[in-house]
């Protein structure tokens, strides 16, 4: 049995305020008295607490940012049992694709689709099943590293499919492919990938999805960001800028790819998930797939992606927070941000308020930033904002910190404004930092778009 100097329990009854189970508790209380500095037992509980997953408020200006959860997303659901995988007309065994898939194909304009855990998952099950082992031709200018260790490569390995390479880095021509398809009789399919993250300009060419379906194999796309369709129908408007020459699910399949991917977490604005869509002959196989069984997503993701599937199929895109977010409108932001700014400067230092740009983040429309307004103050405050409550996470631009209103959700514009107040010089006679978010607050200009969650 273990016997604890009792010390190590009075000592972290003394924590007992935190919000934290009493195990980890006594491990800080423990550390501390292992480290010879019982004092320090309150900080280091804090510290553990602050590793927990916490919400957090989005000032950096990168709408998808991958360390911070990629897409927004409202979801809840209560304990209970779901239809996951009965067929409510039979009674029988169901498919857990019959609900979120079938309205991802429906909005796509697919004949089918598969959801997985992630968008590097759905990679590796279309190359898997597509290939069967066999070669996979694809060009030099897109084998790209995604991040987080996802390598085009890598993942052909994986998946058993030798690569054939064609083209150069910078230029890859249709009868690049043709070449190495004519000399390689058993080659299964053309993979395309989409470089996410990068963009390479000058003395450039690639070949579009529509010509490669002219070459006699499958293509599989790797879309990646899984912007739904180029036209954007669930916004209102013609489609932003900052999109421009992002592929999108519906336009690729139309112009003859056999299967595509993405994640469900960039630019479709949902749960993290991967989807492949496409031939329902190839979304079948892959479906029967013991990889699909290893990668299949939870009755919580699923629900959460067929919330956001519904509201793009009633063109209704100011239900998701990601393109809420997105499509907010300048004098919107510009609003808010003074609005912050004046329940700072009852505290402390004004904050300016300032033009900044944006960027959708998440490995998608690299290059391309979509016009946004901060609040500024000097110096380097990140770290003093990230112990807020919630944290709020800030940039640098110059030497100044920004909080880039564009991320923030406007329900926490009230707790940004608190934390900003914490951090810009004190003025006589101010409202203490703590007291600056007013009970009634309510940012102006919340249009539509705040509202409806
Ligand atoms: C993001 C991305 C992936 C990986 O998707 P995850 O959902 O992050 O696993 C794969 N391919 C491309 C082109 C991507 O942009």
């Amino acid at each position: 049995m273990d016997v604890r100097p009792p010390s190590v329990d009075a000592l972290a009854r003394t924590l007992s305020d935190l919000e934290l189970p009493q195990p980890l508790l006594v491990d800080a209380a423990r550390d501390a008295i292992a480290a010879g500095d019982p004092g320090s037992a309150r900080s280091r509980a804090e510290r553990r607490a602050r590793m927990l997953l916490h919400p957090v408020v989005n000032a950096t200006g990168v709408l998808l940012h991958t360390n911070l959860g990629r897409a927004p997303l409202a979801h809840h659901q209560e304990a209970g049992a779901w239809n996951l995988e009965l067929d409510l007309e039979s009674g029988r065994r169901g498919s857990r694709q019959h609900h979120a898939a079938a309205l991802v194909a429906r909005a796509a304009g697919a004949e089918d689709a598969l959801v997985l855990n992630n968008g590097a998952g759905a990679v590796l099950l279309a190359l898997t099943v597509v290939a069967g082992g066999r070669p996979v031709v694809v060009s030099r200018g897109e084998l790209v590293e995604i991040g987080g260790g996802f390598r085009v490569p890598e993942v052909c390995a994986l998946s058993g499919a030798p690569m054939i390479e064609v083209g150069t880095t910078n230029r890859t021509r249709r009868d690049d492919y043709a070449a190495a398809l004519a000399d390689t009789p058993d080659a299964a399919a053309v993979l395309k990938v989409h470089p996410s993250n990068f963009r390479v300009e000058g003395f450039t060419a690639s070949v579009p999805v529509g010509e490669l379906a002219t070459l006699g194999v499958p293509v599989v796309a790797d879309l990646g960001s899984g912007l739904l369709d180029a036209g954007t129908p669930w916004l209102e408007g013609p489609p932003p800028p900052w999109l421009s020459g992002e592929p999108a699910v519906r336009q690729t399949l139309a112009a003859g790819a056999a299967l595509v991917t993405f994640s469900g977490d960039k630019l479709l604005g949902g749960p993290q998930a991967g989807i492949i869509a496409g031939r329902a002959d190839l979304v079948a196989a892959c479906a029967g797939h013991p990889l699909a069984r290893a990668l299949r997503p939870g009755g919580l993701v699923l629900a959460a992606l067929q919330a956001t599937l519904l509201a793009y199929l009633r063109r209704d895109g100011v239900a998701i927070p990601f393109w809420r977010m997105a499509t907010a409108s300048l004098d919107d932001l510009r609003c808010r941000a003074a609005r912050v700014a004046d329940a700072v400067a009852a505290a402390g230092e004004r904050p300016d308020v300032v033009d900044c740009e944006a960027v959708a983040g998440g490995g998608t429309v690299p290059g391309l930033s979509i016009p946004s307004i901060g609040l500024v103050v000097h110096g380097d405050r990140r770290a003093a904002l990230r112990l807020a409550d919630p944290p709020v996470i800030a940039r640098m631009e110059g030497e100044r910190t920004l909080c880039d209103l564009r991320t923030v959700d406007p329900a926490h514009d009230g707790v940004l404004g608190q934390a900003l107040a914490a951090v810009v010089p004190r003025q006589e006679g101010r409202l203490a930092p703590e007291r600056v978010a007013h009970a009634d607050w309510e940012a102006p200009g919340r249009s539509a778009a705040g509202e409806g969650r």
